[in-house]
């Protein structure tokens, strides 16, 4: 037997200023191609490890022409889409693939493309309209009829904070095997619904998500051989965002519909809960001050999720820091501000050495009107760091990130942590690496929204969310939407 396998991911925030050239999918250089990408999956807690680790359990032959991975940010350059794209399609076209087997998000768009996944699919199918295809996607995925029409399987993660990718890799890549030696035959239904549910409020260890993924879970025991409910990825201005369902069986088309019906419905009767609601940023960080103070052990985690780099967000938004440092918090670490020039001036510097910086507040958001100036602090540079860290788990364990060169700089009241590549902190390592230990702090500022708790939610004495400035708004009314269909909710329903 021969497998094809490729990663090619990113989750496209069309509002996000920040470039997504092809150097951002390979860390600065060209994406993994060859056996360098199956080195660097091969193990790893992600669909394309699990990809891996069937292919060699079934004695398969291997060819793995590309492992591209970016943090989101704004639309995919037209010329890296069509490096990556190349990459796979010449691979299709030599031929001799008994199945393919694709890693992808399911919400890029491209410069050109609103449904850069379903473009790949359709030329992957003119090229080879035969060889079955599975594919896996984030739970954000915003689905288009080309991704499930183009593909003989489609399985999504079931768990946000995503600790899942691996058993959704294992899961798509099985039924696929099966249907290549004939033991089933997928059937595929999908469908979505009017309804952009908020990021905050779609963690699957809380309802209603949590209800969801495990009636999917359930639809096993009734024939379904795959059931996944996509909450979708609403920071994406395109007609297809929101929330979609995929139901796969054996070759039971009527029961795949019927399923599908059943959760999209169950979806929309819940559609209030999906909504979040904002607190005015003063008051939440009076709220985790007091917090703080009180009795009790471990950190108050404040998440300053208006710019969370995974979500598309430039990471270097200083108003959440600037009202902690205000409020007078101390014994505050924040991770982090993505400041390449900042790192620069503090290596420069020296371990040891104060300096006064001015950090963050350097990248334009045309898609957000309110200001976000930089923030002037004086402290001393703690550590200096290459960035490196492999994460320890659960989600995405084994994957090494690439921080850029990382300070961190101590003004007395906080740590704050400087980076010059965007990684979200979901992996105690990204503490660790620095010579921080999260657990020991009174307050932890993070940029995140939920995947932190995969890394150290269990260590939150108190959780406390700071609506700050950025791209990942919980406010949609600052986003101008116009190109995803009408009405949605909420923003058009928003009193149903
Ligand atoms: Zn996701």
């Amino acid at each position: 037997m021969r497998l094809l396998i490729a990663m090619m991911e990113h989750e496209t925030n069309t509002f996000s200023p920040v470039p997504t050239p092809l150097a951002r999918f390979g860390k600065g250089g060209e994406p993994l191609r060859g056996k360098a990408a199956l080195d660097a999956c091969r193990g790893t807690g992600t669909a394309t490890g699990a990809y891996i680790d069937l292919a060699e359990e079934a004695g398969a032959e291997i060819v793995l022409p590309l492992a591209a991975h970016a943090s989101p940010s704004g639309p995919v350059e037209d010329a890296a889409y069509a490096f990556m794209t190349d990459a796979i399609c010449a691979e299709v076209a030599r031929g001799g693939f008994d199945g393919i087997l694709l890693d992808l998000h399911g919400a890029m768009v491209t410069q050109s493309l609103e449904d850069g996944e379903g473009a790949l699919l359709q030329r992957i199918r003119s090229i080879d309209a035969k060889t079955p295809i599975a594919v896996s996607l984030d739970m954000h995925a915003n689905l288009y009829p080309a991704i499930v029409e183009n593909a003989t399987v489609v399985v999504g993660y079931h768990t946000y904070p995503h600790v899942d990718m691996y058993d959704t890799g294992r899961l798509a890549g099985s039924i696929l095997l099966r249907a290549i030696s004939g033991e089933v035959r997928p059937a595929m239904a999908w469908g979505n619904a009017p309804m952009l549910p908020h990021v905050m409020k779609q963690g699957s260890f809380e309802n209603p998500n949590q209800a969801l993924q495990r009636r999917c879970a359930a639809m096993a025991e009734e024939g379904a051989l795959a059931a996944s409910l996509f909450t979708g990825f609403p920071h994406a201005d395109v007609s297809q965002a929101g929330l979609s369902a995929v139901v796969v069986t054996d070759g039971d088309a009527a029961l795949a519909r019927r399923l599908r019906d059943e959760l999209l419905a169950e979806a929309w009767q819940k559609r209030q809960d999906f909504v979040f609601k904002v607190e005015p940023l003063a008051e939440s960080v009076a709220r985790a001050r007091t917090l703080g103070e009180a009795a009790g052990s471990g950190p108050v985690v404040l998440l300053d999720h208006y710019d969370n780099c995974a979500s598309g967000g430039t990471m270097d938004t200083t108003v959440v820091l600037a009202e902690i440092l205000r409020q007078g918090l101390s014994d505050v670490v924040a991770f982090a501000i993505y400041d390449p020039a900042a790192v620069r001036q503090a290596i420069a510097a020296g371990v040891g050495n104060s300096i006064a910086l001015s950090i963050g507040g350097k990248m334009a958001m045309p898609a957000i009107q309110r200001p976000s100036p930089p923030l002037e602090v004086t402290g001393r540079v703690k550590a200096i760091t290459d960035g490196t860290f492999r994460n320890r788990g659960p989600m995405g364990r084994g994957v090494v990130q690439f921080m850029g060169p990382s300070v961190v700089l101590d003004t007395g009241a906080a740590e704050i942590v400087l980076i010059s590549n965007h990684v979200e902190p979901y992996d105690l390592n990204c503490f660790l690496s620095l010579g921080i230990d999260p657990l020991a702090k009174r307050y932890v500022m993070l940029k995140s929204r939920i995947h932190w708790r995969a890394g150290f939610g269990e260590i939150a004495r108190g959780i406390v969310e700071c609506a700050g400035v950025g791209v990942c708004t919980s406010d949609y009314g600052e986003l101008t939407f116009r190109n995803v269909r009408r009405p949605i909710y909420p923003l058009d329903l928003p009193n149903e």
